[in-house]
């Protein structure tokens, strides 16, 4: 087998055990998607002609009303903001990112705030946080709106602060006022049902990543929604000249998009849930014995796919979940696992995108590197300083 690219540059391969994660190189695109960018790539279109068209496709495929493609979910924000405060004001679209006399702020729950809604500020939209990190009431959102309001933000995602208005409620406070709530859902997928939930509930405009659970290309996301909304965003984004121009899609991840998306849909998901259980149940099974870890599969809200989680204990001997991260990620062959993102500290290893004959060697690394750490007499150890 010849060398890839990467190999070829001295850029060593890892098996992926963390999950879509943008930084470790998201998902596998399907085979499907791969064939269908090939394929795509050889004619060319007119892009408006095929967008909407390939939003139809969506919407239809999914059962919503409307849907455009974005650069991935995080394009889809910047299209949420510009949409929300241009609408379909063509002076408005080109004047963006300055909004100065224009309706231009976003009302955010302070509990939902994350480490991607800086992208909303990208289209020239200003914040009115509301509530407090632990929570916030309906009281708050409709108190904070105002004529310079020009929607309201909502996140799902996993470990979301619990404490936020609920989205149907969020939804009619908005929708009283004439407001579009704006719902970033990138990474809920599966379960499939998503697919469908936010937008059932009122969401405005939902932005979900293609190339997380449904394996399009990396680079592409979806919005949506309703045909108002998803036609604004459509104005909004690339390939016009707009504050969205830089995030453009190409025709083969378009169609690289659907395919996967095809695919996805198509799936058998009781199926494709028990294989990766079974699988996380033999990581668990590896290193059930390591001392002062717990090992659990999980699959809840907050893990979309049954995870291996393992949370060191009180009675865990070893240094931090990042050293061990890191020696997974320094030793051979090299592992990626991801961090907890709940309150209790761990790893965890996510079944998506390892690949037939890495499971073994994935679960073997963690218990080996796991028993070393536990051992390794100079290694930082977790309460100490790094
Ligand atoms: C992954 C993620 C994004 C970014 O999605 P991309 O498709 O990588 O742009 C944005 N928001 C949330 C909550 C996410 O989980």
């Amino acid at each position: 087998m010849s060398e890839s690219i990467a190999e070829e540059l001295g850029v060593v391969p890892i098996i992926n055990a963390g999950g879509p994660n943008t930084k470790h190189s998201g998902s596998r695109p399907r085979p499907e998607a791969l064939a269908a960018m090939r394929e795509a790539a050889g004619s060319f279109v007119q892009m408006d002609e095929m967008l909407i068209a390939a939003g139809k496709e969506i919407a239809r495929l999914i059962g919503v009303e409307a849907a455009t493609v974005t650069s991935g979910a995080s394009g889809g924000l910047v299209v949420q903001a510009a949409a929300a405060i241009a609408r379909d004001d063509p002076d408005k679209i080109a004047r963006l990112p300055e909004t100065d006399g224009m309706a231009n702020e976003l009302i955010i729950q302070r509990c939902q705030r994350f480490v991607y809604d800086h992208l909303y500020l990208g289209a020239g939209a200003r914040f009115v946080e509301v509530g407090t990190s632990e929570g916030s009431t309906p009281d708050d959102i409709s108190d904070a709106i105002s004529d310079r309001t020009a929607g309201v933000i909502h996140l799902e995602s996993p470990f979301k602060n619990r404490g936020s208005v609920p989205l149907p409620d969020l939804v009619e406070i908005a929708h009283e006022r004439g407001l579009p709530v704006l719902c970033d859902a990138a990474s809920m997928l599966p379960p499939r049902a998503n697919l469908r939930k936010f937008v059932d509930q009122g969401a405005d405009l939902v932005s979900f990543s293609g190339g997380k659970g449904i394996r399009g290309p990396q680079s592409t996301g979806m919005l949506l929604g309703t045909v108002d909304w998803v036609e604004y965003a459509r104005l909004n984004n690339a390939p016009n000249p707009t504050v969205a121009r830089a995030q453009k899609v190409s025709r083969e991840e378009i169609a690289g998009l659907i395919a996967a998306l095809r695919v996805f849909i198509g799936e058998d998901e009781a199926a494709e849930t028990s294989r990766y259980r079974r699988q996380m149940e033999l990581v668990v099974d590896q290193v059930a014995e390591v001392p002062g870890i717990r090992a659990v599969v999980e699959h809840d809200y907050d893990h979309y796919i049954p995870h291996a989680v393992i949370y060191f204990t009180p009675r865990w001997r070893g240094p931090d979940g990042e050293t061990v991260r890191d020696m997974l990620m320094s030793g051979s062959p090299r592992v990626y696992v991801s961090p907890t993102f709940g309150p209790d500290p761990g790893i965890q290893v996510d079944a998506l995108n390892i690949q037939e004959g890495e499971l073994p060697i994935a679960a073997e690394r963690v218990r080996q590197t796991l028993i070393e750490a536990s051992a390794g007499e100079n290694l930082p150890k977790a309460s100490g300083p790094k």
